[in-house]
């Protein structure tokens, strides 16, 4: 055999080596994939929830500092009223005290009713808070592992490659750029043996003509039909009859 041919054979072993060591190593993340979504939902969830509760707080607050600045009018006119001189200016601060307590009466049936919404969003928004935050916690560390495995593929792979170019090394230059653009056209298959008179790559005929110059080895060939690069090789003996 070729030594050209036998190099082509070994540097196709390596090279799909790495290849199946990517895949294996790109379909990684695809464990973690159930667990984002979950998460990602969860954290919507917990987003929508949160302006919810944001806008319930900043209402409370209002209500709350509006019945506090109208407690604050009525001690004010409560104290006007031991002040004035006539009866009229009498009856009409007091006639001004009981709307305002009215009106924070009012305010406060309205801080009571809120209250009740106020205490169903905080719960739901600590709810939402607990469970967002402890998916996101577990997410976190198995991406953690993840990449730690990831890294540990990464070694074998830079390894592989060292050997993928010391032997591609004993290739010439256009033969290398030759063989490295079929083993990608043909998903990982450059070079296979042509046995006979068909080209195990592709299982098509190869015309005699062509088979008889291939066990010549005078040169590289390659199969008229899928361009892979074929090499002669004697019909293995049967030692197993189909049928
Ligand atoms: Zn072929």
């Amino acid at each position: 055999m070729r030594e050209d041919i036998r190099t082509m054979i070994s540097l196709q072993e390596v090279m799909l080596k790495i290849k199946s060591l990517e895949d294996e190593k790109n379909a990684i993340p695809e464990r973690l994939s159930d667990l984002r979504r979950e998460m990602e939902e969860a954290e919507k969830v917990y987003q929508e929830v949160s302006a919810e509760f944001e806008e319930l707080s900043k209402q409370k607050k209002n209500l709350e500092s509006s019945i506090e600045d109208e407690k604050i009018k009525i001690e004010k006119s409560k104290a006007k009223l031991m002040t004035v001189k006539t009866n009229k200016e009498y009856f009409a601060m007091l006639k001004e005290i009981d709307t305002l307590k009215r009106l924070a009466r009012q305010m406060e049936d309205e801080l009571l009713e809120l209250m009740v919404r106020y205490e169903e969003v905080e719960k739901r928004y600590t709810e939402a808070k607990e469970r967002y935050e402890s998916l996101k916690s577990d997410y976190d560390s198995r991406m953690e592992e993840i990449k730690k495995e990831m890294e540990e593929f990464d070694k074998d792979i830079e390894k592989l490659m060292e050997d993928k170019e010391k032997i591609a090394s004993a290739l010439q230059g256009p033969l290398k750029r030759r063989f490295e653009l079929v083993f990608r056209r043909r998903n990982g298959l450059a070079i296979v043996p042509a046995r006979d008179y068909i080209c195990t790559g592709c299982n098509m005929n190869i015309p005699p003509q062509l088979f008889n110059l291939l066990q010549k080895e005078d040169k590289i060939y390659e199969c008229p039909n899928c361009s892979r690069i074929i090499y002669y090789e004697e019909e293995k003996q049967k030692e197993v009859r189909e049928g």
